[in-house]
């Protein structure tokens, strides 16, 4: 008989949050899995970031072998787009679980637009670009439109702007788990996953203004949605997995990075509005926060903008009335943002998320500096000296700072950046321009290593802890379902986690041959043609 297994992505997901709630009783579904079942560490991917990590989770590779680092890449030509699951250069574990004829119910799963071919239903997470069909197979879209399907927050938020933020991560949540119950009772499955996001959103949101309160509030609303599809008997007798791709830590400095680099000397920049070379904060800035208002440009001449509110806000309890501003409100407050001028730059930080390091190269950056024979030389000495650096305490302010071939194996390392960097817990890093100083004491949060994984079903320990790397799910959920190892991954079988007596346990690990990525080639071209019926019939 086929197994069944259900998939809780949890992104942001962490144990910081989780493990005070489950201890004063909160949390019914997820204290089940630290009563009857295994839960660990999963440690993230270099660098902690949404895409190469959910990346990582389904093909259990490192990003050297996938290719996917970051939510932007650096072209041919060097201009910088967006990556997308095209970006990807590894066949799935969808792709393995279909090819052995397990059927697939997959929500919302970020970097799976476009939706490869698979044996089910794929509605793709984010990033999805506008007015494209991101459901596999297609006449699924028509469906959960008229259910109302919400395929990112902000495009709900356009339509309920009185709300709060904190209001609409929740709304659109409910909408979401309703939608994958009635996929999951109305269609065949072995496999089902969906993933949160708010358990991200919130926490970027609010952690960072000191509103733990929000984010705990978040988790036990998602909890007991959980607890209630359990409840429903919607998980049926599949074995259940709840994942993290990071985890979050709450932070009380800020390192600006850009601003270091600046007084190195490596890096020069002018200062503007709104005006960034970070390709995915300029895009999510936009679905966010909109067009800019005449407003917004006065509040930028008279001085205001998020960077010095966030920071007045925290001095003066300010941050409180932040805290309750609707949307419309603040979004109409610009940043202040770097740019650099390329042609007196060795170095910047790649970009907010992925926190590394790119030397401005010759021949790869569209307006590169520096001459590949000095390449190794300006890296190293920037390594050298960030490895040196300490905060207020005596400590070192990062805790990991290294070259990319140190961190990455396999064929697909071009996409890194240069050096790699961690701070260290108290610290997050910024390339905005933020205020005077290069190190601030700013409340703060950013995404961690440390994410988290929890398993239970009939053939998993209970009450055992293991910690896991996020390549490890792939293969571990292959051989437990019986579909074999594809022979090319990373991580390895986490045979721990399983009881001793069990069939998984005591069966030898199959290594099979490694499959092509495929994509559903009348689906790319019928991409056009759909769109445009979509929106004739109103769905788009
Ligand atoms: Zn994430």
């Amino acid at each position: 008989m086929k197994k069944k297994l259900v998939i809780i992505g949890l992104d942001g997901g962490t144990y910081n949050i989780i493990n005070p709630l489950v201890q004063r009783g909160k949390l019914p579904f997820l204290s089940k899995f630290v009563r009857n079942g295994t839960h660990g560490t999963l440690k993230s991917t270099f660098p902690p970031v949404t895409a190469p990590a959910w990346t990582s989770f389904m093909t259990g590779k490192n990003p050297g072998n996938h290719g996917l680092f970051d939510f932007q890449k650096i072209d041919e030509t060097g201009e910088r787009s967006l990556t997308y699951s095209t970006d990807c250069k590894s066949a799935t574990l969808w792709e393995y679980l279909s090819n052995a004829d397990f059927r697939h119910i997959l929500v919302n799963i970020p970097m799976t637009y476009p939706p490869r071919k698979i044996n089910g239903i794929c509605i793709a997470g984010f990033p999805v670009p506008e007015n494209v069909n991101y459901a596999y197979p297609p006449d699924i879209f028509s469906y959960i439109k008229n259910k109302g399907y919400i395929t990112d927050w902000t495009e709900y938020y356009e339509k309920n702007k009185w709300k709060s933020k904190i209001q609409i991560l929740k709304e659109v949540e409910k909408k979401r788990l309703g939608i994958f119950s009635d996929l999951m009772s109305e269609h065949p499955w072995d496999i089902a996953m969906i993933v949160i996001s708010g358990t991200d959103h919130i926490a970027h949101f609010e952690l960072q203004k000191g509103n733990q309160r929000a984010v705990a509030d978040h988790y036990e609303f998602v909890d007991s949605l959980l607890n209630d599809l359990e409840e429903q008997n919607v998980f049926q007798d599949a074995s259940l997995l709840v994942m993290s791709d990071h985890g979050f830590v709450k932070t009380d400095y800020i390192f600006y990075l850009n601003k270091w680099l600046k007084s190195e000397g490596y890096l020069s920049y002018t200062v503007g509005l709104e005006k960034t070379y970070d390709k995915f904060a300029e895009e999510r800035r936009r679905t966010v926060y909109g067009k800019k208002s005449g407003i917004s440009s006065l509040l930028g001449a008279v001085g205001l903008n998020r960077d010095n509110l966030i920071y007045f806000g925290k001095k003066t309890g300010l941050i409180k009335i932040e805290k309750y501003l609707p949307h419309f409100i603040t979004k109409k407050i610009p940043a202040r943002d770097i740019s650099p001028v390329w042609k007196n730059t060795k170095a910047y930080m790649t970009s907010d998320l992925s926190k590394g390091i790119n030397i401005n190269l010759a021949g790869r950056e569209k307006e590169g500096i520096v001459p590949r024979e000095k390449f190794f030389r300006v890296r190293s000495d920037i390594v050298n000296k960030l490895k040196s650096l300490r905060d207020e305490q005596g400590d070192n302010i990062f805790s990991f700072v290294d070259v990319k071939e140190n961190v990455y194996k396999g064929t697909m390392t071009q996409q890194s950046p240069d050096i790699v960097i961690l701070p260290n817990e108290k610290f997050n890093v910024k390339p905005s321009l933020g205020n005077k100083n290069i190190q601030s004491r700013i409340v703060g949060a950013r995404h961690d290593v440390k994410g988290i994984f929890m398993f239970r079903g009939q053939e998993i320990k209970k009450g055992y802890s293991f910690d896991l790397s996020i390549e490890d799910l792939a293969p571990t959920i292959l051989h437990f379902i019986g579909a074999g190892c594809p022979n090319d991954v990373d991580g390895r079988v986490a045979t721990e986690i399983f009881s001793e007596e069990s069939e998984t346990a005591r069966r030898t690990v199959n290594s099979i041959d490694v499959l092509d990525t495929v994509y559903d080639q009348d689906f790319m071209h019928d991409q056009e043609s759909v769109s445009n019926k979509l929106k004739a019939l109103g769905y788009m």
